[in-house]
């Protein structure tokens, strides 16, 4: 039989309950046999502070610990230099038998981009893509994109509800002293507290 193995690619900084869901119901919508969280190392084009990516990795292991579904990767953690998510596709597909099918999952948003992304023709072939559409997202000025695209990616949108939470939100809430609890899991809202991330000193 084929696995079926999702890929939860993302910097989750940090990890709430919309990231927990979405791959939840990925597992479920598409058989999968487990999801592998991705947290993302070094980033080319992010403006912002990030977290540094070990307590990411930590936060997403607190965070997945009860699931045995899920597990973490430290694999682009790890790694020195920029990872491409198409880096990351080669690793593993030299690391799993060569009938495993890959799901990337991430959101539909970053999902727009993709084109642009290292080696996409490659990646189009590798994988099949799953973009998580926030509540108002609207799939319509991708899909535009994708049709006159050269490259001819898989991708299957998925609605979460549950994504009307974002890790933007849960940084910034924290930096006014308000409560996370419920928008991330009681772990998670422990670390960031025990840690002091997010208030901005
Ligand atoms: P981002 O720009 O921080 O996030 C874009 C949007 O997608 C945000 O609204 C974010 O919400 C949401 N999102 C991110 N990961 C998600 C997930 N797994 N499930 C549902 N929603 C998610 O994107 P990013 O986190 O840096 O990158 C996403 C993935 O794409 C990573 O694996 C990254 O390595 C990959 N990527 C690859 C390339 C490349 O190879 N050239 C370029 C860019 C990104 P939250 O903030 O709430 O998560």
């Amino acid at each position: 039989m084929t696995q079926r193995i999702g890929i939860m690619g993302g910097t989750f900084d940090p990890i709430h309950i919309g990231h927990l869901v979405t791959a939840q119901e990925v597992y479920e919508r598409f058989d999968l046999d487990k999801v592998i969280f991705m947290v993302a190392g070094k980033h080319p084009l992010k403006q912002r502070h990030v977290t540094p990516a070990g307590q990411r990795l930590e936060m997403v292991e607190i965070a997945i610990r009860d699931n045995p579904h899920f597990e973490a990767s430290d694999y682009e953690v790890k790694r020195k230099k920029v990872t491409y998510t198409v880096d990351t596709l080669r690793h593993l597909h030299n690391v799993y038998p060569e009938d495993v099918e890959f799901y990337f999952i991430t959101g539909a948003d970053a999902l727009f981009e993709i084109i642009e992304w290292k080696d996409a023709h490659e990646l189009a072939e590798m994988t099949i893509l799953v973009g998580a559409t926030r509540p108002g997202y609207t799939i319509e000025q991708a899909q535009q994109r994708h049709e006159h695209a050269e490259e001819k990616f898989d991708i299957r949108y998925l609605e979460v509800p549950a994504l009307a939470v974002s890790s933007t939100d849960v940084r910034h809430r924290v930096e006014q002293g308000r409560d996370v609890r419920y928008l991330v899991t009681d772990g998670v809202a422990d670390y960031i507290r025990a840690h002091n991330l997010y208030t901005g000193k």
